[in-house]
């Protein structure tokens, strides 16, 4: 998986790109990340690339052209892969949308990542770009959704988690979609919470059992909207067919 990153702030990237799976996993091939500060497509002495708004108002808006140049100069002449702008007036990210980018591996995606108060329209009118927000709250900046992005990705790549870790039983993850339940390590009782005895019994079966309990259990109280729909029971005076 390639991404490419469009960005005012390339700083922002270090520690995250070399710490942890995310470094392990560039060492080793499975993913390149390129940071490109779109600031150099300015194209003006002054290096702007941003202005006020059109109509008067608050702050600076991201002029087109810088961002329009370097995406088209970074994809070249027949663009593939995936180009995506971070907005919170996006599609919200999720699970089902990690595990569909992390099935496309060998592919490419390119982020761009706003600031001040986002981008002149034309941007999204010239690239056509896919747009995706973290979520319903506003950020001073795209490099912290593109970094969730990336790393709710990577970490479903073949090869990324260590054999000893795994995402099939995370929360929201494919064959359940449900909260995950409770988990213990040592010690076996810490300042008066014991850990539930099925978990030391050594019976998968009923571990299984109760694993899957507390998660349709937590995610009842907490994610109901999580819950598989069920049809409402039927009043007494209804036929079928009706
Ligand atoms: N004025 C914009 C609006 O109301 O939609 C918000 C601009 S925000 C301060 C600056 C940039 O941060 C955005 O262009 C976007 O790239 C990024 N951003 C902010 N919140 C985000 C979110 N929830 N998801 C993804 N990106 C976000």
């Amino acid at each position: 998986m390639r991404y490419d990153v469009l960005t005012l702030f390339p700083g922002i990237f270090a520690g995250f790109l070399g710490e942890s799976l995310l470094d392990k996993a560039i060492q080793r091939e499975l993913v390149q990340v390129h940071l490109h500060d779109f600031r150099k497509w300015a194209g003006n002495k002054h290096q702007s690339v941003d202005d006020r708004p059109y109509g008067g108002g608050q702050g600076m808006v991201l002029s087109a052209a810088p961002i329009v140049d370097c995406v088209e100069e970074i994809r070249g002449d027949s663009p593939v892969g995936r180009l995506i702008l971070l907005t919170p007036q996006g599609r919200v990210w999720d699970q089902v949308a990690a595990e569909e980018m992390a099935r496309q591996q060998d592919g490419r995606v390119v982020f761009i990542c706003g600031r001040y108060e986002g981008f002149d329209q034309r941007v999204i009118d010239v690239l056509q770009p896919e747009e995706w927000s973290l979520g319903d709250y506003v950020l001073n900046g795209g490099e912290v959704a593109a970094m969730a992005i990336i790393e709710s990705v990577i970490r479903l790549i073949p090869g990324v988690l260590g054999d000893s870790e795994s995402s099939v039983d995370d929360s929201f993850s494919e064959g359940n979609r449900l909260l995950e339940g409770p988990q213990y390590t040592r010690p076996r009782e810490y300042r008066g919470y014991r850990v539930p005895d099925v978990l030391l019994s050594g019976d998968h079966q009923a571990i299984a059992r109760w694993r899957r309990e507390k998660s349709l259990q937590r995610t009842q109280e907490r994610r109901q909207d999580l819950l598989p729909k069920t049809d409402p029971p039927r009043s007494s005076g209804e036929e079928i067919g009706e």
